[in-house]
């Protein structure tokens, strides 16, 4: 009799809800089931599969050396994979976490169950700092960090963390194919190192935990307020703790998250939300409660959190979605972000916040959900529920959205609150180095220098760099007024609808 534990969004040892229920089975085989569907490039960045690929690495040497085990994984449709696994005798049930959100998870989740009902055991997730359905029970889900301060407050302190078991049941003796690699998923081989050198897994993930913490004796995760951490930020330690793509991947628990800065909290004073560290959890919590309430509706336009904006979507906004995509703009604070984003699989918090504000409502009004999938492809930390949420926020669509009106200036960046605090100008020598040679005042808008210097630096706009595809400061402001009338159009027409109240059945019209 033997139990597969199927790992998902808990690529961990430590608070992993399915191994422990499985600790009691006769026999464990831990599995993986990696979708090719899913992990291809134009769907998963080469930076993102490589972190998982390193998480997969690190739980399957962290199962080998401390319980005898090792990580069964298999190439091929998920829900097909575990069928065949059960039909042919190799396990009897199948033991995983629950998705909260994520609809292509939650409608796999539904196709074992149905298919396995016997075998099929879902146990509640440890994915989050609270139990979704407990939270979304006390009412609606907060939209803003008072409302989720409230909310955490009523439900109390979460449950404390799982501890990784002590042993395993012994592993079936079933061969495992070798581990895939980028190369085996069609993907082709990467020179470039991601983000400040991170590699995916458990181990390096609860170390970064650890070292985080540890930072000036604790009083740097005391003191953490988000807003005052720099943008244009790609070497020495990086401004904000990035342990977002292991809790993305499951490597770190959120919940272990949560207790390590409870008892860093503790030793001393500490910032408080929404710009405190645990004010960045509790972003996490309120995008996934949200996406669980709305389901596949939150990444759609129009829904209950999104207004009907009537982005340009012809050939003319394609183009500047590419210029955008690729870093061409001919802004070099967009342009740096996005090359960043394509080589390393990052970018910090604001310069999300520019590239997004000027895809959308700031320059291009370019529709979000296109720069939404970009992220989920690029992103080492790509996650549905929160990547939805903060470009909804961004896009300015949704109840959490800043006042639409105001947008960032992409090159005025010395008095900008995206705190891009580059005066010699090395986050463009890093992702743009064609404009290296200009005087560090130009280099975040080339437009504006001199032609001496830019002939001196060997700049030729339009040529060696693009010049600016808009002017910011008229389409900006032609923006805005556009935001402002498809808001009130579309206020009107849900105003006539509910006027004119819902259809009136045809049978009644008649009779009437
Ligand atoms: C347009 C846009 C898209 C984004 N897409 C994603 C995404 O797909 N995945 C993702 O994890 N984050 C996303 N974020 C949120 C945020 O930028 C990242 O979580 C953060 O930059 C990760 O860096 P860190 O781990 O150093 O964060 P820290 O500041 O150290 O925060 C600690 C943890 O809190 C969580 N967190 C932080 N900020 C947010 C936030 N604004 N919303 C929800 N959770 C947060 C993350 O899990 C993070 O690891 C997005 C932000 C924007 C503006």
């Amino acid at each position: 009799m033997t139990t597969a534990v199927w790992f998902r969004k808990n690529l961990r040892v430590h608070d992993n809800a399915a191994l422990t229920q499985a600790c009691d089975a006769e026999s464990v085989l831990p599995l993986y089931c990696l979708d090719p569907a899913w992990a291809t490039p134009s769907i998963v960045g080469p930076n993102r599969c490589r972190f998982l690929l390193e998480s997969l690495e690190d739980l399957d040497a962290t199962l080998r050396t401390r319980y005898g085990s090792k990580l069964h994984v298999v190439v091929g449709d998920p829900s097909e994979t575990i069928t065949k696994l059960i039909r042919d005798g190799t396990i009897t049930k199948v033991v995983f976490e629950e998705e909260i959100a994520e609809p292509r998870e939650l409608e796999l989740e539904k196709r074992v169950v149905e298919a396995h009902p016997d075998e099929a055991q879902a146990v509640p997730s440890t994915h989050l700092l609270y139990d979704a359905d407990a939270a979304l029970a006390k009412g609606a889900p907060p939209t803003k960090m008072p409302g989720m301060v409230t909310l955490a407050g009523k439900l109390g302190a979460p449950a404390k963390p799982l501890m990784a078991p002590s042993t395993l049941p012994p592993r079936p003796d079933v061969t495992s194919p070798p581990l895939p690699s980028l190369e085996s998923l069609g993907y082709s081989p990467i020179t470039t190192k991601a983000a400040y050198g991170v590699q995916g897994g458990e181990s390096t993930g609860l170390q970064r935990l650890q070292e985080q913490m540890k930072r000036e004796n604790g009083k740097w995760a005391r003191a953490f307020e988000k807003p005052k951490t720099t943008s244009a930020s790609f070497e020495g330690e990086p401004p904000t703790t990035l342990l977002s793509p292991y809790v993305a991947f499951g490597c770190v628990s959120v919940r272990t998250f949560h207790q390590a800065l409870k008892e860093t909290y503790a030793k001393g004073p500490h910032a408080q939300p929404p710009t405190s560290l645990l004010g960045q959890l509790y972003f996490r919590e309120m995008s996934y409660l949200l996406g669980r309430k709305h389901g596949a509706p939150f990444a759609e336009q129009p829904s209950v959190v999104c207004k009907d904006i009537d982005w340009d979507t012809d050939e003319s906004a394609e183009k500047r979605f590419q210029a955008w995509e690729r870093g061409k703009t001919g802004y070099p604070l967009i342009d740096a972000a996005m090359r960043q984003l394509r080589e390393q699989g990052w970018l910090h918090h604001l310069a999300r916040h520019a590239v997004s504000c000027f895809l959308t409502r700031g320059d291009f009004y370019c529709h979000w959900t296109r720069g939404r999938d970009v992220f989920d492809r690029d992103l080492l930390d790509a996650d549905w529920a929160i990547n939805n949420f903060n470009w909804l926020g961004l896009a300015g669509v949704a109840p959490w959205s800043p006042p639409f009106f105001r947008v960032y200036n992409p090159f005025n960046v010395g008095s900008s609150s995206l705190n891009v605090r580059d005066a010699e100008g090395k986050y463009v020598d890093r992702f743009v180095p064609e404009l290296s040679k200009l005087p560090p005042r130009h280099k975040y808008a080339p437009w504006l220098a001199p032609k001496s210097d830019l002939s001196k630096a060997g700049v030729k706009l339009g040529e060696t760099y693009p010049r600016p595809i808009v002017d910011h400061k008229a389409q900006s402001k032609a923006n805005i007024e556009r935001f402002k009338q498809a808001q009130r159009a579309a206020k009107e027409a849900s105003t006539s609808k509910k006027r004119k109240g819902p259809p009136v059945p045809a049978k009644a019209k008649k009779s009437k």
